[in-house]
Parts: structure tokens; sequence; C-alpha cells
């Protein structure tokens, strides 16, 4: 039995990336009022040159990458490997948010303009941190059970006087860059399907980019381009094809198309793409990162039949009508969760010798692309992670060769990366330099795929066609524990690797005690930055990799560090707020209960780093239980099948919503109203009256009171 459980809580520990039920929107700070009155003004002018020359222009950071290519690389060497230990607080910006932080800040023109949980936008002085404006959409928080991955967002774009940010529940709004009010704001989807957004827009020959999540729950990703000035649509590129006795939106679906069986439109298809947009002005072509399959199972999605097109992709599209240029699928057939949205990159290198622009990307899947950025061609595909689906790419035909467990059945394949990935969203950051691409990585335990044979379709639910919940009991597939695979293993599970694209390999590594530590920052002081899970900032060299800088900052970072300068002054900031899949479930790393998220800033010679502080724990008072183990065991069954992914793993949430254990008395007495009734629906928990009987929920309280009692001795 004890065997059991561990076998149960470890499967769903390896799940952190996943969050599989409805309810992950609670949040104890009330919502703010919309737009708060400018302290101060302030002009935005951000042209289509000025995005150009953003790699030259070393003060400022205009875009989500910093540059067209998203390299990630600021000249800034004022702050550099010999110095680097004298940083200290510049100023930092209390976001009045307990959830994830993923934004990479931007800086114009002497502002900053960054994101929060729920899609709150902010702008402050790059200088000292005033507010200059705040908006908050007003996001309906009992929708929060749509956002798989927490109600995070990844920051704005800003283009002539305009500041543009996707917003959680489908909106994308412009917003005046001097005063926050909006200009315009338009729903970018259905609001009835659970389509969600959380990247950055960007922006592409006068146009704004958005795209969209949901794969997991049966949506239809796309990506949309808007005209700045008045919100029309101007394209709209369908990552995969619709129902074809609808008719087909344009070519690309049709050809799309062929590469799918059965009725796929029925179950959603996915490939929704969330996170990466970059566009290069010399090609005109805009590159997009695709999501994977809705179901997960290509058997249930495709009938096991076809590439499906254009899942897990990098897609290349003409900026001027959103038409298909050239794809490359990372991995066709998706069967994993296998996104290829994750962060894309433009830059040179050499190849036999000679400088090529490529384009560069680590998806989920565990091998590094390198693909000629004009045609598509593949220069590389090598292992960065270990890789059992496939033994590698044949880069003849760019095909992947899977190993024998790939296509699993219902009996157990042990794969890995598993759905969590090798690399998720967290930007990396590229040295012209060292030559050093700078990725966060993540290693943790092979996934366990098996065929639900019982799943069916259930519309705006989690489809997945696996048997997550049936694991324990299936047998392992016979020749699974003997397969092939390929690629590095590493002895951590969080692993910042310093990767030679020329050589192909790593040069060198630090590894981390946690999986998902943040994304980097490299600059021209011969330092990267990155935050980390246990909340800590370091800095290590860029050609070495030697720490040469950690400062606690007392909260978890999963967001890119950025640097600008401003009066002479090199400033460092980053984004501290713990959240996101593994956020919901899992504990604070750092340790602290529920902190508030703090936009940090750094320079040279500047305050005491004071990192923040948790908020104490409510003091627990004997609440009487049914310790009848039946009814704990049905109790803890109906938790893990419910409630876990928001409200934390073993009943524990000490990440960004309320631990149970600790709940007030009182709330205990009306938990029927509040789960079956909708009692706490404004707060953002979900009524699952549907769900959930008056009796499974007598179980699942009896069972945390179990834990809490626990808690006392
Ligand atoms: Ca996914």
């Amino acid at each position: 039995m004890i065997a059991h459980c561990i076998r149960r809580y470890f499967t769903f520990f390896t799940m952190t990336a996943l969050a599989l039920v409805a309810g992950c929107s609670q949040e104890s700070n009330e919502p703010q009022e919309t737009a708060t009155a400018p302290a101060f003004s302030a002009t935005a002018n951000v042209t289509d040159q000025a995005l150009i020359n953003a790699p030259n222009e070393a003060e400022e950071w205009l875009s989500y990458g910093r540059d067209a290519g998203e390299t990630r690389y600021s000249p800034l060497n004022q702050v550099n490997q010999f110095n680097v230990s004298e940083l200290g607080v510049a100023w930092t910006y209390d976001t009045g948010t307990f959830r994830g932080l993923e934004a990479t800040p931007l800086v114009h023109n002497g502002i900053m303009y960054a994101t929060a949980s729920w899609s709150i936008v902010f702008a402050v002085d790059a200088r000292t941190g005033e507010e200059l404006w705040r908006y908050d959409p007003q996001v309906d928080r009992s929708m929060g059970w749509k956002a798989c991955c927490d109600v995070v967002n990844r920051g704005v774009a800003i283009y002539g006087d305009k500041v543009f940010a996707g917003i959680i529940d489908g909106r994308l709004v412009a917003l005046n860059a001097a005063t926050g009010e909006v200009e315009w704001s338009v729903v970018t989807v259905d609001q009835s399907k659970p389509y969600t957004i959380t990247g950055a827009p960007r922006v592409a020959d006068g146009k704004v980019l958005i795209g969209n999540g949901g794969a997991e729950l049966g949506t239809r990703g796309y990506l949309t381009a808007y005209d700045p000035d008045s919100g029309d649509e101007v394209w709209r590129f369908w990552v995969v094809p619709g129902n074809p006795a609808d008719g087909f939106e344009n070519g690309d679906v049709e050809t799309a198309a062929a590469t799918w069986a059965g009725d796929w439109w029925e179950v959603g298809g996915g490939g929704n793409p969330w996170d990466s947009i970059i566009y290069d002005p010399e090609l005109r072509l805009v590159f997009v990162g695709t999501g994977n399959g809705s179901p997960w199972s290509h058997e249930y999605r495709s009938n096991g039949i076809g590439d499906n097109l254009y899942l897990s992709s990098i897609v290349a599209l003409n900026v001027d009508d959103g038409s298909v240029v050239w794809h490359y699928q990372t991995t066709p057939a998706d069967n994993y969760d296998y996104t290829a949205v994750q962060p894309l990159m433009i830059t040179e290198i050499l190849i036999n010798g000679l400088p090529r622009k490529v384009v560069m990307q680590a998806p989920k899947n565990g091998f590094f692309y390198v693909l000629d950025a004009e045609t598509g061609d593949l220069m590389y595909a090598d292992p960065y992670a270990r890789v059992t689906w496939a033994t590698g790419v044949d880069l003849e035909s760019g095909r992947p060769i899977e190993t024998p467990q790939a296509r699993y059945d219902n009996s157990i394949s042990l794969i890995t990366p598993g759905p969590s990935g090798a690399h998720n969203w967290h930007p990396m950051s590229f040295s012209p330099e060292t030559g050093l691409l700078y990725l966060p990585s993540m290693h943790d335990a092979a996934f366990r795929y098996a065929i639900d044979e019982n799943w069916e379709y259930e519309p705006s639910g989690w489809n997945l066609g696996i048997g997550l919940g049936t694991m324990a009991d299936r047998p392992f597939r016979e020749d699974d524990r003997y397969a092939e695979g390929t690629g590095p293993t590493y002895d951590s599970p969080g692993v910042l690797i310093a990767w030679d694209p020329v050589a192909r390999e790593p040069r060198w590594t630090r590894e981390y005690d946690f999986t998902i530590n943040g994304g980097t920052l490299a600059t021209a002081g011969n330092l990267v930055f990155q935050g980390a899970a246990d909340g800590y900032l370091r800095a290590f060299t860029a050609d070495l990799g030697e720490l040469v800088w950690e400062v606690d900052l007392g909260v978890g970072i999963m967001a890119a560090p950025m640097t600008y300068e401003l009066d002479g002054t090199q400033y460092i900031s980053v984004m501290a707020g713990w959240g996101g899949s593994s956020g919901l479930i899992g504990p604070n790393s750092s340790g602290a209960y529920k902190p508030e998220g703090r936009l940090w800033t750094f320079q040279l010679n500047g305050n005491e780093i004071v990192p923040v502080e948790g908020q104490p724990l409510p003091a627990l008072t004997v609440i009487e239980y049914n310790d009848d183990p039946g009814v704990l065991a049905h109790g803890e069954d109906m938790y893990f099948t419910h409630c876990m992914l928001c409200h934390g793993f073993g009943g524990a949430s000490g990440g960004a919503l309320a631990d149970l254990r600790y709940a007030a008395p009182a709330t205990y007495d009306i938990i029927q109203n509040i789960v079956r009734e909708g009692a706490y629906a404004g707060r953002g928990m979900p009524n699952l009256g549907h769900l959930l009987s008056e009796d499974d929920v007598d179980a699942v309280k009896n069972w945390v009171l179990s834990l809490r009692a626990g808690l006392m001795e």
C-alpha cells in the first residue's frame, strides 16, 4: 500500500507541468480598480526602424526578446564579471499579485512596461519604480480554470504610442502608453471555449501578432495579425484544419488537412501557438512555434494516421498575408504533448565555416534544432536532454527516428522527456561574443504514457486520451525498459546549458536541485543572469559558467532578467513571483508561503537586498473529523482527481493558492456550498457540483482535516 501510494504520488509529481482539473484561480487579494491616474507624463514612439535598430541601441529594451531575433543579448557592460558582486537594489515594485510572474519588462523613453498575474499591465518610472499607471482588465476570476498553467502573462509589445497586451480571457488590448487608457480592445477567441492568452504580443511590419493556448481542452489553435491603429484583423494562420465540410479557410489549411484522418475537428486538434513568435524584417517572414495535438493521443486524434500538420512545428509565414512559406515539424504525429511553442531565435552562426542566418529552437521533445531561416532546411538536430522516444533525427528527411515505445499502447511506455518537456517557455539567450546559447533545461524522470481505453471526448474538459488516472494499475510494456534512446543524462532535474550551436554540444552546464528555473539574459559584461526556483538570482561568467553573484530574493523566479541604461547607469531587472503549472500544485521552492510577486531592479552600489517574506501561516485549532479509513481513502482519491492540481500536491499548497489545511474552521462548515454550489465563484473557486457528490466532498473534507491534525501532532 505504501509503495502504491509513493508510486502514485511520484506519478503525479512528474506531472508538474500539467494542471488537469478545473479551479485554479483563487487569489487572496481583491481585484484592483481599473486605470489608476498617471503620476507623470511620458511619451512613446516606437517605429519599425527602431525595432530593426534594436541590437545596437543598448539603452532600451523595446520588444520581448530585445532584438528582432530575440537573442536577449545586451551590449551593455558597465556591470561585468568583475563588479557584478557590487549589485544592490535600485528600486522594487510590488505587483499586488501572489501568482506566477513570467513577464520580461520592456523599457522605452525612461518608462518600464510590464505585466503581472491576471494580465494586469503597469508602467513605472524606470529610474525609480514610481508607478505611472496600472491597468487591470478585470478578468472574471471564476474563469481562471481555463488556464492550464496559471493566470500568467509574459509581457507587452510597444509600437507607435501604444502598449499591446494579451489578456488571459482572450482579449487583445491596445493601451495609451502615456496614460494606460484603453485605445481599443478586441476579443481574439470564441470565449465560450477554453482559450487563453499568456504570451506577449509581437510587432511585425506594422501588425500586432497574438496566438492562444488551450490545446489540452479541445480547442483549435491559430495566430492572428491585427492593425495596431484600429484593432481590425489583417490575417489569421490556422495551425490545424477544421471540419472540411465547412470549407477550408485557405490553401494552407487544405494542405494540412491531407495529413489528418478521422473526425479530428470534433476533438479539437490543438496546435495552439501560445508563446514564440518572431519576425525577420530582411526576410519579411514571421516565425511561429506551434503547440501539441488535442487530444495528446495520436490514435484518438487522427486514428493513428498522418503527420497532423502543423502541430509541433516551426512555421515561417509571409508577413503580408500569413500564408505558409515553409514549415518544419519537430514531432510528426505528436503523441506526447511535445509543443514546439518554445522560444525561437534568429541569429547568424557558422555552418561549415560560413555565416548563415538560422532559426534555432529547443522544443519540449529534447532535440536542439538549427534551420536555415530563409529556406527551412534542417541543418542540425541534436539531443540536449535524454531522449527515449527517438534515437535521433535523420538530417536528410528531417524526420525523427522513433523508438518502438514511441507509439505507446494500453501498457505503459516510459518516455523522456515527458509532457513538461526538456525545455518550456523560459527564454534562452545567445552571446555573439562567446558563441554560446544559454538554455534553461529540465530533466525530470521518465513519464508514463499509455492509451486510455475508456477515453471519450469531453467538450471544454481535459482531453488527453492517455490514462493518467489509471496508470498505477497498468503493466509496463515488455520492451520498454530496454528501449534505446539518445542524449545526455544529468544528475539534477534543472540544468542551465551553455550550448555551442556550432560544435553542437554543451560547453558548460550548471545544475539545480529544482526542475523549473528562470529564463536567461546574456550581456557584454561576460555575464549570464538567471533566476531559479529556489528564489535566487545568479550571474555566471558567460564563457566559463563560473558563479560570480547570487542573491536570495525570497520567492521562486521563472521570468527572464533584462537590462537597460539610463543617465549612464546600467540596471538589471527581473520579475520574481512563483506560480505557473508547478507553482499551482507544488510548494514554493523558496520555502515562503504565498509571497507577493515583486519586480526587482538592481544597479551597482545599490541598496541592501532584503528577500520577500511569505505570509505567516494561520494558527491551527482542533477540528473533529471522521477517521474511517475507507472515507479517508476515498477523500484522498477525490482530492487527487479533482482538487490537487490547483490546491497542491499532498494537500499542501504552498504554491499559488490557499493551503486547504490552514483554512478557517468556518470554511469547513460551508464546504458543500463552496464546492457544489459555487459560493466562492467570485474568488475563483468554480462550482464542481457536476463532478463531486455530497459524499465525495465530505470525504475530501475529512481527508484534509486528517492532514491538518497531522500538522498539529
Ligand atoms: Ca500542452
